[in-house]
């Protein structure tokens, strides 16, 4: 056994690191503190013929309750402001950051920018991995560049925002998994910050004068503690499916039976359909399966109520899908990434 194996953990138990509280473990464990050691856990892995798969906060994923391979838990630390300018304040986070503290850190110096997607859980390098978003607003929206890992060559490379590929949940980061691993990202914060206040339940802060990113933030915190039940007293990841973006011509006969079902045109004229609600009028919210279910909070939220391993959530999101599939014609996609 080499120096840097004897670093791997055996029988890593994940299943506080997962914030679906899935029973999970892993063959061997590792965090990783220094980048320099990629090219010796992947030499390692290779030696040992494992695979490796990499872990933020585990709060996007739907953890297997045995993997047989070495989880790298990214755990990258630091945060700075590398520039300010005309242009802005260039921030700069190393990816094992908790990225509501990122956000946090950014308004408690008075920088706006990124105060509608506080309190999303997870860290910093996963940001970029399904472009996460909030309250009209996401990542790729103040992105300037990151930095990743390249598995295939060993070496560092560096994005710009244009090379990420950023969609609706999506970037070359979710599309290639098993290639890129995220170890900074860089944002361009504005100079001069107006709020975005798109989403519905921001628009009346308008009416409150001279506005702080501070103020914004507190007030999407208060609307998500609202909606979504806590994952830390009810486990679960968020979202557990996409907004279905379907052609008009499929989002017709539902229109047409519920005239008032939210609907968003797309720039390509596609709309997007609110997969909450389709999930909620095919009378699945609460919806139970064994040690699953369905949120009664939320309809988009899958629960685990206790004692889950990942075949209880396939489960359900099988029945989800086949249910919303059968009522309205839509094919729903899941969020998390089974790992
Ligand atoms: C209660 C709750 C609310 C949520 N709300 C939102 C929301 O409003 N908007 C939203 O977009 N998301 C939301 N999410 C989903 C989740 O918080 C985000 O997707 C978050 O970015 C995941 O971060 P993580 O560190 O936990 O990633 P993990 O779950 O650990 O990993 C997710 C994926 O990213 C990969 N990955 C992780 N780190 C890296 C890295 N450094 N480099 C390359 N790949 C990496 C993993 O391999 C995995 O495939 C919510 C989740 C929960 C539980």
């Amino acid at each position: 056994m080499t120096d840097f194996q004897a670093r791997l953990t055996p029988d890593f138990d994940l299943s506080a690191r997962n914030s679906l509280a899935l029973k999970a473990r892993s063959r061997f464990g590792l965090g990783i503190t220094d980048a320099a050691w990629l090219p010796e856990l992947f030499a390692s892995a290779a030696d040992l013929s494992l695979p490796v798969r990499i872990l933020g906060g585990g709060s996007n994923v739907v953890l297997a309750p045995a993997y047989d391979g070495i989880t790298a838990i990214m755990a990258l630390a630091g945060r700075n402001i590398i520039e300010q300018n005309a242009a802005g304040i260039l921030v700069e986070a190393q990816a094992g950051e908790t990225w509501h503290d990122f956000v946090a850190w950014t308004v408690g110096q008075g920088l706006g920018g990124i105060e509608n997607l506080a309190g999303i859980p997870g860290t910093v390098g996963a940001a970029p991995v399904q472009n996460i978003g909030a309250y009209g607003a996401e990542l790729a929206d103040h992105f300037v560049s990151l930095r990743a890992y390249d598995r295939h060559t060993g070496q560092r490379r560096d994005f710009s925002r244009a090379d990420c590929a950023f969609a609706y949940r999506d970037s070359i980061f979710k599309r290639q998994p098993d290639r890129y691993i995220v170890l900074s990202i860089r944002l361009l914060l504005p100079a001069h910050w107006t709020p975005n206040l798109n989403f519905a339940g921001l628009a009346d802060l308008a009416d409150s004068g001279a506005l702080t990113p501070e103020q914004v933030m507190a007030r999407v915190l208060a609307l998500r503690g609202a909606k979504l039940p806590d994952w830390r007293v009810n486990p679960n990841a968020g979202s557990f499916f996409q907004n279905p973006i379907v052609p008009p011509a499929q989002a017709a006969p539902i229109l047409a039976e519920f005239p008032s079902a939210p609907n968003f045109p797309q720039a390509d004229g596609r709309l997007k359909l609110s997969a909450g609600w389709l999930i909620e009028k095919s009378g699945l919210k609460g919806f139970r399966l064994g040690p699953v279910g369905m949120s009664d909070r939320h309809a988009l939220v899958v629960v685990n109520h206790g004692g889950a391993e990942q075949g209880d959530v396939a489960a359900l999101s099988a029945h989800v899908k086949a249910t919303v599939q059968q009522r309205f014609g839509v094919q729903l996609h899941e969020e998390p990434i089974f790992l």
